[in-house]
């Protein structure tokens, strides 16, 4: 119950008045691990304490699984009413709002959300419409379109400054790529498909473009938190400010240090500029770790003290004692991963859980020796962020089939199953595509093609699986359908695909996920916005009761804390990554992400840097790496440097032997008649 909570005992003076904070504009600016999140949490306890009724509560959070631990906490501290607080990131609360209010602002209803990869094939077929696939001159390719677009929508900065400033070797190439955006966007509305973009776009001009269903929706909820705020983009604040416009109710916390997301259009001025847009913002300031050692601090705040701009203060800690960081140096990346598994299984035999270590790195790719070697010792894992289970080519494959079914008008999905028959190329999809369209889409419309005759068989299974797939008599539970189209699809699988048996695994599993959502609608939308990072999360919503070890990139590490962690790859080229030094701006937030990364560790952290590489990515060349550029000097004092494995032990010279010593080189002289 919220009145047993006692607030002044769990929170120092700072958290206690932004927790009990009253009605108002409120921003929590604050370093790493000083309980920003914490306080966060407590606020909405006391709220639902103050009789603010759970659903008029809208928690903002960056992750599913940041919201739901925000809400577990929750749950834990105030009791069961928490349950209906709603929670969730920006992207899957507008999803929510624009099933039940889009179709008031013309949105088609049942339409598909595209994933980031979906909507940059979309792109790649606006500009293969446009013939800017085969010119001669260069042309960006789908994914910079995309990226352009992207950026442009959510920096509001002009698709000419963005080309100017990012990819000037196209700035002359405006007109043409606009042309393809409004392909792009004429395709996506011929189609039904909603993009990530659009989520947040169509909030947007719900609330600003009419005043009654904007008022509408600004008024479903009572006050609005956001964690991570430093990581919000111009249209995440330009819809905060809405729906906060008559209540002005809203907290924001964050710490402009660990602003990590700028590649995305993030902005962290939007944080800084807070107490302009709502007057009479008061402002709380948290300088008090509560996670880390002391020599892990003064390492993390030496790494932050070289950033060029910084706003939040250095921090101090009452745990004292604790060893220094590590800084290990290791032959390669193989003494690198003995390393690292060596450590964690000493730290697990002193009573350390695996769940309380995590190894990260940069990017995703770079866990891969790791991963071998913890499945070979059998030590469990759970990876987070890089590839995720939903990118998987055979998994995408099959939710290609579900979409399908859920909008024919799905383009790319349906060229993704055509080019899956074997003798389909390019060409028979578009001509086949090209045929539905004229058709209004009807799946029947396909039998009408002769397919090339290698193509027949699969073609003709094609065909009928999607008439009885459409058939209003079949059941619709998403399960049945996935079997059945697995009928015709797992031998396609086994052709195309190498390591079967773990593929064939994963879609017995989505088959036993698809179960537990009410239709196949909610089952995609709930894939496409949150994509889980492997099935566990989906299948148990967490698996908090087994115990793993968490290997993640240094992004999705996120707002989390361990007792031991392993920054691995700490090499310039690496981390920071080669691609993102292009500009200062660029190396400054990959200065902050390496802050992220260290700033998880409570009681034990180690850096590791492998001097060799054989990199397929660098060719196949053996490369002499550098220690990060982030590890200087002041900061390298601070930390335990150390070898992987120590040189062998010298042979011990004897101090004295008995009988007639020989003359080594004597014997080449005598040999020659050298003198
Ligand atoms: P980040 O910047 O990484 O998101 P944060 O500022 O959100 O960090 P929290 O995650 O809320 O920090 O807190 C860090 C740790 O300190 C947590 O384990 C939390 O429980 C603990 N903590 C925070 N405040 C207090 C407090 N007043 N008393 C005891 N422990 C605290
Ligand atoms: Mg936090």
């Amino acid at each position: 119950m919220p009145d047993t909570i006692d607030f002044a005992a769990e929170l120092n003076p700072q958290q206690h008045a932004a927790a009990t904070f009253g009605n108002g504009p409120l921003l929590v600016v604050a370093g790493a691990g000083t309980g920003k999140t914490r306080a966060l949490v407590y606020r909405v306890a006391h709220l639902l304490g103050r009789g603010v009724p759970p659903h008029r509560i809208l928690l903002l959070t960056f992750t599913r699984r940041a919201a739901q631990e925000m809400l577990g906490r929750v749950a834990r501290l105030a009791g069961g009413s928490s349950a209906r607080v709603h929670g969730g990131t920006f992207h899957a609360t507008a999803h929510r709002l624009l099933r039940a209010y889009g179709p008031a602002a013309g949105l088609a209803k049942d339409f598909t959300i595209l994933d980031q990869g979906d909507a940059e094939d979309l792109m790649g077929m606006s500009r293969a419409a446009l013939g800017f696939g085969q010119r001669k001159s260069r042309f960006p390719k789908k994914e910079t379109l995309h990226h352009v677009y992207s950026r442009h929508v959510n920096t509001e900065i002009s698709v000419e400054d963005i080309l100017r400033d990012d990819l000037p070797q196209f700035s002359d190439l405006a007109i043409d790529i606009k042309k393809v955006f409004a392909g792009y966007t004429t395709r996506k509305e011929e189609r039904n498909l909603v993009d990530y973009d659009d989520l947040l776009l169509f909030w947007v001009a719900m609330l600003e473009g009419s005043p009654e269903l904007g008022a509408r929706i600004a008024s479903l909820y009572d006050h609005v938190l956001v964690d991570e705020y430093q990581d919000t983009n111009a249209l995440q604040a330009r819809i905060l400010r809405a729906m906060a416009a008559t209540h002005r109710n809203i907290t924001v916390v964050g710490d402009d240090a660990q602003s990590i997301y700028a590649f995305r259009g993030a902005n962290v001025r939007n944080m800084l500029d807070f107490p302009k847009q709502f007057e009479g913002t008061t402002v709380v300031a948290l300088e008090h770790n509560y996670r880390s050692t002391q020599p892990i601090l003064d390492v993390t705040n030496t790494v932050i003290s070289r950033a060029r701009q910084r706003f939040t203060k250095n921090l101090f800690t009452q745990r004292t004692g604790g060893e220094a960081p590590a800084l290990v140096a290791a032959k390669d990346e193989h003494e690198q991963t003995s390393w690292v598994v060596d450590r964690i299984l000493e730290l697990h035999e002193q009573g350390t859980p695996l769940r309380e270590m995590a190894v990260l790195f940069r990017a995703g790719y770079m866990s891969a020796d790791l991963e071998i070697e913890l499945t070979n010792r059998k030590i469990p894992f759970e990876k987070w962020g890089g590839l995720k289970f939903l990118e998987a080519a055979h998994v995408k494959d099959v939710l290609a089939f579900l979409r399908i079914l859920e909008n024919p008008r799905d383009e790319v999905s349906w060229f993704r199953v055509l080019l899956l028959l074997p003798g389909i190329g390019d060409a028979t999809a578009r001509t086949a595509i090209d045929l539905l369209q004229a058709r209004r889409w009807d799946p029947e419309a396909l039998a009408e093609l002769t397919p090339p005759p290698r193509a027949r068989e699969a073609y003709t299974q094609l065909v009928q699986l999607f008439a009885a797939l459409r058939d209003g008599n079949v059941d619709r539970a998403v399960p049945t359908e996935i079997a059945a189209l697995r009928r015709m699809y797992d031998a396609i699988l086994r052709e195309r695909y190498d390591r079967v048996e773990p593929r064939l695994a994963d879609l017995d599993q989505l088959e036993i996920i698809a179960g537990k959502f009410p239709s196949r609608a909610a089952f995609l939308s709930e894939l496409a916005l949150e994509p889980p990072s492997a099935t566990q999360d989906l299948a148990t919503g967490s698996s908090t009761d087994d115990d793993a070890l968490i290997l993640s990139t240094a992004h999705s590490a996120k707002g989390r804390e361990w007792d031991a962690v392993f920054v691995i790859w700490a090499v310039d080229g690496w981390f920071p990554s080669s691609r993102a030094l292009r500009s200062d701006e660029e190396t400054e937030e990959e200065r902050r992400l390496m802050y992220v990364a260290m700033t998880r560790a409570r009681h034990h952290l180690a850096v590791l840097y492998p001097l060799n590489s054989y990199g397929s990515r660098w060719g196949s060349e053996y490369t002499i790496d550098q220690l990060s550029r982030f590890i200087d000097v002041g900061v390298r004092e601070r930390m335990r440097r150390m070898a992987a494995y120590p040189a062998p032990a010298p042979i011990l010279a004897p101090e004295a032997l008995p009988g007639t010593p020989l003359d080594l080189r004597a014997l080449l002289r005598g040999r020659f008649g050298a003198p």
